[in-house]
């Protein structure tokens, strides 16, 4: 894990590193900062200690955001949304800024702003875009920001990608929540931005967001094929994730049976497998020709 605990992506975006409880192999969530004119939007605040509510603002202050004002969240996840009543107490009721799809999940006493697709939020003279970019989460937002002033240029080529990446690649997808074919499409629309820098909320900051994006879509394709292949014979739920995965550790199993099932979802609904049990647990078989 690397010791760094603040980055900068551009003029004006920058990001903090605080324990959270997070997935492995992360220990930390990468809250973002966009700051101009002595304004500042928050995004993120996952920390696990109510405390390191104090230690983000000061550092907000520190790189120029006297005035914290707006809170933002990629989505809802508590490794995301831990440190909010802690920030929320020190900040007043600022609003806070979550898609409407998550907005009922927010931790209790928590009071959202839907913020839908394409919402601009003014920022001292700059915009800030919401763009719904769904897959690992339904309601997940990525954040770009607009300025015209050429000293800042840099800026309109970062985005804060929340947990669409990770500094180690593509994201979990999985049941209940996740979607895969939602998560492609949103791989492709930030691909298709030809962003320069990407801030991901865990592990490093992605440098080759094209290479990242492309990795991430194979990666997910490869493993919808591999599941078809396996599939030529038909399997039970079980006896696919055996084959797929071998032996599973207790505290992996729900992730790994989720990921399973959502790929599964995407196949059925592309009509290239099909399912001939009773319920999830199967078997399901590879279409004929698929
Ligand atoms: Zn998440």
């Amino acid at each position: 894990m690397s010791a760094e605990r603040e980055r900068r992506l551009a003029s004006g975006l920058w990001q903090r590193a605080l324990a959270s409880d997070t997935l492995p192999p992360f220990d930390a969530t990468w809250s973002g900062l966009i700051t101009f004119g002595g304004r500042g939007l928050l995004i993120d605040p996952g920390f696990r200690d109510p405390s390191d509510a104090d230690v983000l603002l000061a550092w907000a202050a520190a790189r120029g955001a006297t005035d914290v004002d707006r809170v933002a969240l990629t989505h809802t996840h508590p490794d995301h949304v831990a440190g909010l009543p802690a920030l929320l107490e020190r900040l007043g009721a600022v609003p806070v800024h979550v898609h409407p799809a998550e907005i009922d999940r927010l931790p209790s006493g928590v009071r959202g702003v839907a913020t839908g697709d394409d919402r601009v939020l003014p920022l001292a003279g700059r915009r800030v875009r919401a763009l719904h970019t769904p897959g690992h989460a339904p309601g997940h937002l990525t954040f770009a920001v607009e300025t015209d002033a050429p000293e800042e240029a840099d800026a309109n080529d970062a985005l804060f990608v929340g947990d669409l990446l990770t500094g180690r690649g593509g994201a979990w997808v999985g049941l209940p929540y996740g979607d895969v074919d939602a998560y492609l499409a949103s791989l492709a629309r930030i691909r298709a931005r030809a962003p320069a820098r990407l801030g991901p909320a865990h592990g490093d900051a992605i440098d080759d967001p094209a290479a990242a994006l492309d990795a991430a879509a194979a990666h997910r394709r490869d493993r919808l094929e591999g599941i078809v292949a396996a599939l030529a014979t038909p399997r039970t739920l079980d006896e696919l994730q055996r084959e797929l995965y071998g032996e599973v550790p207790p505290d992996a199993e729900r992730f790994v049976r989720g990921a399973l099932l959502a790929s599964l979802a995407s196949l059925l609904r592309a009509r290239r497998i099909a399912h001939v049990g009773t319920d999830e647990a199967g078997p399901y078989q590879a279409m004929p020709g698929a």
